[in-house]
């Protein structure tokens, strides 16, 4: 197995390091992450340690996308599973800031996009894409990255980094991932492990629903008779995308048509 990841707290140190590795001309590649690492976030490691001569990590819980408190509170955080997950992963370096690192501007300065941001996720969760893009943007900057891989699970999310990217100029490749699911479907996602024996047994019906369904309206209905409160399900495209509540636990989940 390759060394342990180097562990970075302060930013400085990694301004330094990719200074290095920048002279080198070795190509760098990111995986941000919020942490409680799954198979999910691995195949997006194992995708960039193919693609690049150095691989980054970050962990960083972003409270700003957070729009409901109680779900930020129970949020999972693991960091000493992760740093050996890390390891076996041979990511090279593990990013895993403060607050005051990534926002000394106190979330003073935004990224806000006024079209697709509003609409799915964002018409339920105020504020989270302005959360989201402004934590992606900074994270963008401060690695400086040839390649940035981003899931096809949180698609919206894919849909507006791309956009920011392009209305930015900014230099990083956006690379899609496809969505790793458990055996039984259900798409994985640190927030399973807070779904109760029930909910969780419940929880694959969602995206057979999405799938089976012959229309958007009837996987949203046919999801509400089995017990799911219903956020969403819309047909964007190709993709039927949805998000549902179960046992208090939020699901998000999106198939190909
Ligand atoms: P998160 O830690 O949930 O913010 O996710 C970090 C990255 O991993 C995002 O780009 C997600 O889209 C991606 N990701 C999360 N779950 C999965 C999954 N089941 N399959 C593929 N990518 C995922």
């Amino acid at each position: 197995m390759a060394y342990a990841p180097v562990v970075i707290t302060d930013l400085k140190q990694w301004f330094e390091k990719r200074h290095f590795i920048k002279r080198q001309g070795k190509k760098i590649g990111f995986v941000p992450t919020m942490g409680a690492l799954h198979q999910g976030h691995l195949s997006l490691l194992e995708k960039s340690r193919r693609e690049n001569e150095v691989t980054v990590l970050s962990i960083y819980v972003n409270p700003t996308q957070f729009d409901n408190k109680e779900d930020l509170a129970k949020y999972p955080l693991t960091l000493e599973r992760d740093k050996t997950l890390a390891h076996k992963a041979e990511v090279d370096f593990l990013l895993a800031p403060t607050f005051e690192q990534i926002y000394p501007d106190k979330y003073r300065y935004k990224v806000s996009e006024s079209d697709f941001s509003s609409k799915l996720c964002g018409s339920h969760r105020p504020g989270h894409f302005d959360g989201v893009l402004t934590v992606v943007m900074k994270l963008l900057n401060i690695v400086q990255a040839d390649r940035a891989y981003f899931g096809e699970k949180d698609f919206q999310q894919l849909e507006l980094v791309r956009g920011m990217v392009e209305a930015f100029f900014l230099t990083t490749e956006i690379v899609p991932c496809p969505i790793v699911r458990e055996e039984d479907g259900l798409a994985m996602s640190s927030r399973n492990v807070n779904l109760s024996a029930e909910a969780r047994s419940l929880a694959s019906r969602f995206p057979a629903a999405l799938r089976d369904s012959l229309s958007a309206s009837e996987a949203k209905a046919r999801l509400k008779l089995e017990g799911f409160e219903v956020d969403y399900v819309e047909d964007i495209g190709t993709r039927r995308l949805g998000a549902v509540k179960v046992g208090g636990v939020r699901l998000i989940d999106n198939v190909e048509r």
